[in-house]
């Protein structure tokens, strides 16, 4: 593990400051205001994909067990990954979303 210091990073979408500490969830994988994030797993957390391409939310499914995930898809290579909502998520921005995700049929 690299040693990481920082307590926030700035959101390469949109430029606001992203505290990593996420209530709900155990690492910040993408930003709470427009909920992008970047390719930079293959496997959850592991920090090794070189793409480092930007995240763009496309949708939200339901798991069986009534939790809510983001689905996010790599604007650089097309991967396509599910993400945890973080307690302080937009909420405006995840209504929006999951009408979208109804509207265009995407999943
Ligand atoms: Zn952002
Ligand atoms: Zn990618």
């Amino acid at each position: 593990m690299a040693a990481q210091h920082s307590k926030t990073f700035i959101c390469k979408h949109c430029g606001r400051d992203v505290p990593y500490a996420a209530p709900g969830t155990h690492h910040r994988n993408h930003c709470p205001f427009c909920l992008y994030s970047r390719h930079v797993d293959i496997v959850r957390g592991d920090r090794k994909s070189r793409c480092g391409g930007m995240m763009k939310p496309i949708g939200i499914v339901e798991r069986p067990d009534g939790e809510f995930l983001i689905v996010h898809q790599c604007q650089g290579c097309g991967f396509i990954s599910k993400n945890r909502i973080a307690g302080d998520d937009d909420d405006t921005v995840l209504s929006t979303l999951s009408r979208q995700s109804l509207d265009d049929r995407l999943l």
